[in-house]
């Protein structure tokens, strides 16, 4: 539980294309109100919680997790979706569902989300760097 594990979560959410999650925890991070999320972001209830309890279980804090998040989804942008149209371009597996996507990119592409988080924490360090 910590740092790394949130944001292996994120690039995972990139990878998979997983435009729900990514809008809510972006959104949440920014301190939107609950109700623009619902709308902008497409989602249930259950969902917005769904997202910002696995989010939150990462690190072990709500608000912490959404500190992390808020600094962690601008990185993401250099990070293209691997699963189109619920297929993975890599190895051209369908995937139905955006639960499934998420364990293919973690069980079958370990390689490439090990590469795009430790890229993430380096681009972190070197903005502390900067700023302090
Ligand atoms: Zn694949």
């Amino acid at each position: 539980m910590g740092l790394y594990e949130l944001i292996d979560y994120l690039v995972r959410l990139k990878l998979a294309n997983h435009r729900k999650a990514l809008c809510v925890l972006g959104m949440a991070a920014n301190g939107e109100p609950t109700d623009k999320i619902y709308d902008v972001c497409n989602v249930s209830r259950a969902e917005l919680k769904g997202y910002l309890s696995r989010a939150r279980e990462k690190v072990g804090n709500g608000y912490k997790s959404l500190v992390i998040i808020k600094h962690v989804v601008p990185l993401l942008s250099d990070i293209q979706p691997i699963i189109v149209n619920n297929r993975c371009i890599i190895c051209n597996t369908d995937l139905r569902y955006s639960q499934d996507a998420l364990m293919h990119v973690r069980y079958r592409h370990r390689d490439m989300v090990a590469k795009y988080v430790d890229e993430v924490v380096k681009k972190l360090a070197k903005r502390m760097l900067e700023t302090s």
